[in-house]
């Protein structure tokens, strides 16, 4: 089972890599302001854990190997998730570093920048009670950024798709 989910997810990294390859330059030129807002929140996000020592917890968790990035969680990222990060700057990976758990997990932690909800949202009790009352503060950064990710999702989704119409329309057009 565990095999289907990640042949599943080798080929949705496969099928992003080829629209980046594609279309990545026109899309990072289109999308230049709202990638830069993006990465700028998710860099917010990051800067206030760092703060609040939350990544120190989770090191010490993954250690023991009792992390939350369960094998599930690969597969609730579709093509377009993964698109966003390759025109974040990300090199998605397309083997696995680190067994038994989400197919993106990697020595040093996540090898994404743009993630799912249930990857940012997550907090466990240990986490929320080291938190304390940061953790209202963390919900709004976070949720800056996650509203960012959606959006920008759902435009460049709209532009590939109106892109391989385009391209479709040419392809029929051409002389044999
Ligand atoms: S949020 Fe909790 S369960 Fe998840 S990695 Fe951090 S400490 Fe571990
Ligand atoms: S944070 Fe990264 S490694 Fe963890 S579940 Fe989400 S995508 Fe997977």
């Amino acid at each position: 089972m565990e095999k289907v989910v990640e042949e599943k997810v080798v080929e949705r990294i496969k099928e992003a890599k080829k629209l980046f390859e594609e279309y990545g330059f026109y899309l990072r030129e289109k999308f230049k302001d709202e990638l830069k807002e993006l990465n700028s929140a998710i860099e917010e996000t990051h800067r206030f854990m760092k703060e609040t020592k939350l990544p120190d917890l989770c090191r010490v968790c993954a250690e023991e190997g009792k992390c939350c990035c369960r094998p599930w969680v690969a597969e609730e990222f579709d093509v377009y998730d993964l698109l966003l990060n390759y025109l974040i700057g990300v090199e998605v990976p397309e083997e696995r570093e680190v067994e038994g758990l989400c197919f993106f997990v990697g020595k040093r932690g996540c090898r994404l920048k743009v993630r799912q909800v249930i990857c940012v949202d997550f907090l466990c009790p240990k986490a929320e009670e080291l938190l304390g009352k940061n953790e209202i503060k963390l919900r709004e950064i976070e949720g800056k950024e996650l509203e960012l990710a959606f959006i920008l999702k759902e435009k460049v989704k709209k532009e590939v798709e109106k892109l391989r119409t385009f391209s479709h329309v040419k392809d029929k057009h051409k002389s044999p």
